[in-house]
C-alpha cells in the first residue's frame, strides 16, 4: 500500500495483467490514456504484470513531467499471496472491482454502463475509472 499523501502532487498511473486461464492481457491506466494489450495465451500473470510496467514507463518517457507513482499488484512482485475483497471474499483483481464484484454494480452503472473489461477500457474515459475507483473506496488500498 502507497502512503498517498507522500505522492498528493504525482501522476498516478495504473498497472495490472490479467489472466483467466486461457487468455492473458495487461492494462495501464493514466489520466489521458487507457492502454490494453492482449499476450500471447501462455503469457504467465507475471509477464502480464512486469509488461504493464513496461507500458506504463513507455507513458512516462514521453511526458515532461518528472512526478510519477506506479500503482502495481506489488504481491506478485513480492511473492505475498493475493489479496481478497473484503465483500465476497472473491481474489482481489482489477477485473474483480471492474467487472465482476456485486457490490460495486450500482456505482459501476453509474461511471461505466459497461460490463466486461474491455468495455470499461475502450469505452470509459481514464477520468471516470479513477473516480469510480475513489468511489467505491478502493483508491487508498492500491
Ligand atoms: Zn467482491
Amino acid at each position: 500500500m502507497v502512503n498517498r499523501s507522500e505522492f498528493s502532487h504525482h501522476i498516478e498511473i495504473y498497472t495490472d495483467g490479467s489472466n483467466d486461464g486461457i487468455r492473458t492481457a495487461t492494462a495501464v491506466v493514466a489520466p489521458n490514456s487507457v492502454k490494453t494489450v492482449r499476450l500471447p495465451d501462455n503469457a504467465s500473470i507475471f509477464t502480464a504484470e512486469i509488461h504493464a510496467l513496461d507500458m506504463a514507463l513507455d507513458i512516462i518517457r514521453r511526458t515532461r513531467s518528472k512526478d510519477y507513482v506506479v500503482l502495481s499488484d506489488s504481491y506478485l512482485l513480492k511473492g505475498e499471496s493475493q489479496p481478497v475483497c473484503e465483500a465476497c471474499h472473491s481474489p482481489l483483481t482489477v477485473k474483480h472491482f471492474l467487472v465482476d464484484c456485486t457490490r460495486y454494480s450500482a456505482a459501476r452503472q453509474r461511471y461505466f454502463g459497461v460490463d466486461t473489461l474491455k468495455g470499461v477500457f475502450e469505452n470509459v474515459a481514464s477520468g471516470n475509472i479513477i473516480t469510480y475507483v475513489k468511489d467505491i473506496g478502493f483508491y487508498n488500498c492500491i
